[in-house]
């Protein structure tokens, strides 16, 4: 029987990190996948979405482009050609990160594994003696009853990347990231969005004013969305709304969270989605970096981001949550040269800070998802709003409101 020092279950972010720093440390992995490496994130998550918004986007700005002086005639969609790029650009990630697993030394085992003691994983019928076991497993779409996922009708988040023609209409069930992302997507298509969210704001895991103002770029966009709301009946794809709305949607997406999956068994250490903590790809990885290499980073500092346009993200304490203590400040981005040659002026940049130093920040705007670092790392750092001034900005960017906001706090 074959002994390693880590045996890793799942493949995904958590997993295939973990692999390759304990083998960068000397020690023999073995990686078990019962999918493809990658895991949901590159296979079902972060980047299949991100490469059909960028097409979704392009087309989006190529259709309104007159304003800015380019005129275009007979604009054809080819979704069949979305999905094979979408398709590629996943593939051509997935063989990278074959090679770099292989080239780290990692044994990967493309089979189901199962846990059959502190020291044994089965996987197609073989024995792994294992001196550490890592779960890795990941998670899926979480159900809601009485909209069970039929792959046609009612559509998880693994179903809609399936799709091989565009619906004219969609109903999103929650807001959180996935909905709204997949909002942002469709919408650019010209599908025919509605949103319906059990919460009293979209977003409710954002800062209040980052919920208020997407609410109102989504009315401006056309978006329709209820608040307050959800599903009281389907009845012949005629859905009905706990409010009496009624919407005959072509599909209806279920995008409520995911549920993580997580074998009950003795284990190291439970990393990623499989914990059920923060489920998302950039914790994995650094949880999966902490556990392996002894690399510490602060949990409450995990920044999240939601893509589109504008971008989305923050970090840090919400302006709900805190009290008369903290101080806001906000600058809009109509502020920015950058963001008024770029046709981008929706959004702003808030701090919430507390005796000088920065304790929250929320940015709507284009760049949010890098804009955000810069003010992660004050925060981690305890550069205070007055360090920030004395650094120079480039002009024109939209970095540079970072400076201005900071000089006028
Ligand atoms: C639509 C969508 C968009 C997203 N966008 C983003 C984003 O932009 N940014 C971001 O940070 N996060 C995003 N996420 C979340 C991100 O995908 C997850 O947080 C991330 O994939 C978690 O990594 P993981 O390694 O913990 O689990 P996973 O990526 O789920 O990997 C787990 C792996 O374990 C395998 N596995 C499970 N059980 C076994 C077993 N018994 N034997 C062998 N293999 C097994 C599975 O096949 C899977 O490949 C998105 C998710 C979705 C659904």
């Amino acid at each position: 029987m074959e002994e390693f020092d880590y045996g890793i279950i799942g493949g995904g972010p958590a997993g295939y990190t973990a692999g390759m720093m304990y083998a960068k440390c000397g020690k023999k992995v073995v990686l078990f996948e019962k999918n493809k490496l990658g895991g949901t994130c590159l296979n079902k998550g972060c980047i299949p979405t991100k490469s059909l918004l960028h097409s979704a986007e392009v087309y989006s700005s190529i259709l309104n482009s007159s304003s800015i002086g380019i005129e275009f005639d007979n604009i054809r969609l080819d979704f069949s050609k979305v999905i094979e790029k979408k398709n590629q650009t996943v593939e051509k990630i997935r063989k990278s990160l074959e090679l770099a697993v292989k080239n780290s030394g990692v044994k990967t085992v493309y089979a189901e594994a199962c846990v059959k003691g502190k020291n044994l994983i089965i996987a197609d019928n073989k024995e792994y003696n294992v001196k550490n076991i890592i779960l890795a497993t990941g998670s899926k779409p979480r159900k809601i009853k009485g909209l069970e996922f039929d792959g046609e009708f009612i559509l998880s988040s693994d179903d809609i990347l399936e799709m091989k023609n565009l619906p004219s209409s969609i109903l999103i069930v929650g807001s959180g990231a996935i909905g709204i992302e997949w909002t942002r997507i469709l919408s650019n298509f010209g599908v025919k969005v509605t949103i319906v969210e059990l919460d009293e704001h979209l977003i409710p895991s954002a800062d209040i004013e980052v919920s208020k103002r997407i609410e109102r770029i989504f009315k401006q966009k056309k978006i329709q969305f209820y608040l307050n709301d959800c599903i009281e009946n389907i009845n012949n794809k005629i859905v009905t709304l706990k409010s009496g709305n009624i919407i005959t949607p072509d599909k209806i997406l279920v995008a409520v969270g995911r549920e993580a999956i997580c074998p009950d068994c003795e284990c190291k250490a439970i990393l990623g989605d499989a914990c059920g903590e923060i489920q998302l790809a950039h914790y994995a990885i650094h949880q999966a970096t902490s556990e392996a290499l002894g690399i510490k980073f602060d949990k409450k500092l995990v920044p999240a981001v939601i893509y589109g346009e504008p971008e989305i993200a923050w970090v840090g304490e919400k302006e709900q949550d805190v009290d008369d203590s903290y101080s806001k400040s906000v600058l809009p981005i109509t502020a920015l040269g950058k963001a008024w040659c770029d046709d981008c002026t929706d959004g702003f940049i808030k701090i919430i800070t507390k005796d000088n130093k920065i304790v929250g920040a929320h940015i709507i705007s284009k760049e949010a998802s890098s804009l955000i670092h810069i003010l992660i790392a004050a925060i981690q750092n305890n550069i205070s709003v007055k360090d920030l001034q004395k650094i120079c900005f480039a002009h024109p960017t939209y970095a540079e409101g970072i400076f201005d906001l900071c000089l006028n706090s």
